[in-house]
C-alpha cells in the first residue's frame, strides 16, 4: 500500500530504530541515577538534548522533554496561564486542538481568550495579534504551520509584536520543524513545541523549548509533581530511548531538510499532473501550494465525492479526509469551517502528505488510484501496488 499520511504521523527513520535500539540495551539504567550506567545514559539524554537545542537555535538549558507535543502545549499553556490567575489568551481558530481545547479550559476556568479568525488561506497577520493585545494579555499561541492545509504562519512578525509587548509567545511548530528552517530567536518565539514522530522519530516523545530570559522571570507551573525530572518541569523517569530516537531524528533532519523538501514538492506536482489528467473528476485545492505553505502536503476536495466512503474503496491508500484530524471523531474540520469551505466541499475533502521514503511511482500511482476510485468506471487493478 502506498502510505500518504505524514501529517498525522511518519514512519520512523531506519538509523532512529537502530539508535533506540542499541540504547534498549547499552542506556537502559535511570539517567538520575548516580552510578556510572546512570551516568551514562544521562550523558545520552543530554547528547539529544543538545541536538534539540542546536535544531532549534536555543540553549540545552532551554529544552524540555514530554510524551509529545500534546502535553508539551498543555504545559506550555497552562504553565504560563497558571502564573497570572484569570489573564486573556489569544489564539487562533485553525490551532490544533491540544491547544484550542486548552485554551477553552482556561477559558471555564476564568481566563479571557480570543481566537483570532484566519483568512482563506488559514493565516492570521501581527496586525491582528498587536490589535488583540490587552494590558491583561499573558499569553499569544500561534503555530508555525497547520497540519491540515500545511499554511505558514508569519511567526518573526507576530514575535516582533509580542517580543515589543513583552508578552510571551508560543508556537506549536509540531508540522513545521520537518521542513522549515527554524531559529527560536529570528522567530521571536519563548515557548515552542513539537513531536518526534511526525519526524521520522518514535511516537510518546516530544520537546518543549522554554526560554531562559521566560523562566527567570516567571517561572512556569508544571503539570506533572514528583521526582523533579526535567528541572522541575516534568516530572518522570525520563524515557531514555525515545529521547535518543527524537535526537537522532531531528539530526537527520537538519542534514536532509532542504533537499527534503525540495523533493517532496516535485512529488506532490507529479501526483497533481497526474490526478489533473487521469481524472475527469474537477477538484479544487483547499490548500496551498507555493511560499506560505508546506512543501509536502496536499488538502482537495472531489466533486460530488464524500471523502468517507471514497477512503473504504482506496483500501491501498493511506490518507485522511478533512473531516477527522482526532482520533474517531467524525466532526467536520474546524480548520476547513475556519477558511470558510462549503460544507459540501469539507464533506468531499482528503488530506495527503508525501513523506522521506515516498518514490516518484507512488505519487503518481496514487493519483491513478484516486481517479479510478473516484471514476468507479475507471477502476483499476489495485493489487498492482506493492
Ligand atoms: N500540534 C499539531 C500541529 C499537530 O499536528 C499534532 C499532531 N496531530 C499535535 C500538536 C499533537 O501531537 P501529539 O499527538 O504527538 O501529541
Amino acid at each position: 500500500s502506498i502510505y500518504l499520511d505524514h501529517q498525522a504521523t511518519t514512519p520512523m527513520d531506519p538509523a532512529v530504530m537502530e539508535a533506540m535500539q542499541t540504547s534498549y540495551v547499552e542506556y537502559f539504567a535511570n539517567p538520575a541515577s548516580p552510578h556510572a550506567a546512570g551516568v551514562r545514559a544521562s550523558r545520552e539524554v543530554e547528547r539529544a538534548r543538545s541536538a534539540v537545542a542546536r535544531f532549534l537555535g536555543g540553549a540545552r538549558s532551554e529544552i524540555y522533554f514530554t510524551s509529545g507535543a500534546t502535553e508539551a502545549n498543555n504545559i506550555a499553556i497552562k504553565g504560563v496561564a497558571g502564573r497570572y490567575p484569570g489573564g486573556h489568551i489569544v489564539t487562533t481558530a485553525t490551532e490544533h486542538k491540544s491547544v484550542l481545547d486548552t485554551c477553552a479550559y482556561l477559558h471555564e476556568a476564568g481566563y479571557s481568550v480570543t481566537v483570532l479568525p484566519v483568512d482563506a488561506e488559514g493565516r492570521i497577520n501581527a496586525e491582528q495579534v498587536a490589535g488583540t493585545l490587552r494590558d491583561d494579555t499573558v499569553l499569544v499561541s500561534v503555530m508555525l504551520a497547520n497540519n491540515e492545509i500545511g499554511t505558514i504562519q508569519p511567526i518573526a512578525e507576530i514575535g516582533r509584536v509580542t517580543r515589543q509587548a513583552g508578552v510571551p509567545l508560543h508556537c506549536d511548530a509540531t508540522q513545521g520543524v520537518g521542513s522549515l528552517a527554524v531559529d527560536v530567536t529570528e522567530l521571536g518565539v519563548d515557548l515552542l513545541t513539537f513531536s518526534g514522530h511526525k519526524i521520522y522519530g518514535p511516537k510518546g516523545i516530544g520537546a518543549l523549548y522554554i526560554s531562559n530570559w521566560l523562566t527567570d522571570m516567571a517561572p512556569l507551573t508544571p503539570l506533572m509533581h514528583g521526582g523533579g525530572q526535567e528541572r522541575g518541569m516534568r516530572a518522570g523517569t525520563l524515557n531514555t530511548a525515545a529521547i535518543i530516537g527524537l535526537g537522532t531524528a531531528v539530526t537527520l533532519v537538519e542534514d536532509r531538510r532542504e533537499e527534503e523538501a525540495h523533493r517532496l514538492e516535485r512529488l506532490r506536482s507529479a501526483f497533481l499532473v497526474e490526478l489533473a489528467t487521469s481524472s475527469r473528476v474537477p477538484f479544487r485545492l483547499n490548500s496551498g501550494i507555493g511560499p506560505g505553505f508546506l512543501p509536502h502536503a496536499l488538502n482537495l476536495s472531489l466533486g460530488g465525492v464524500d471523502a468517507q466512503e471514497l477512503l473504504l474503496r482506496l483500501g491501498n491508500l493511506a490518507l485522511s479526509t478533512g473531516s477527522a484530524c482526532n482520533s474517531s471523531a467524525q466532526e467536520p474540520s474546524h480548520v476547513l469551517q475556519a477558511i470558510g469551505l462549503l460544507p459540501e466541499h469539507i464533506r468531499g475533502s482528503i488530506r495527503l502528505s508525501f513523506g522521506r521514503f515516498t518514490e516518484e511511482s507512488d505519487a503518481i500511482d496514487a493519483a491513478r488510484y484516486l481517479a479510478a476510485a473516484v471514476l468507479p468506471g475507471m477502476a483499476m487493478d489495485q493489487g498492482e501496488v506493492s
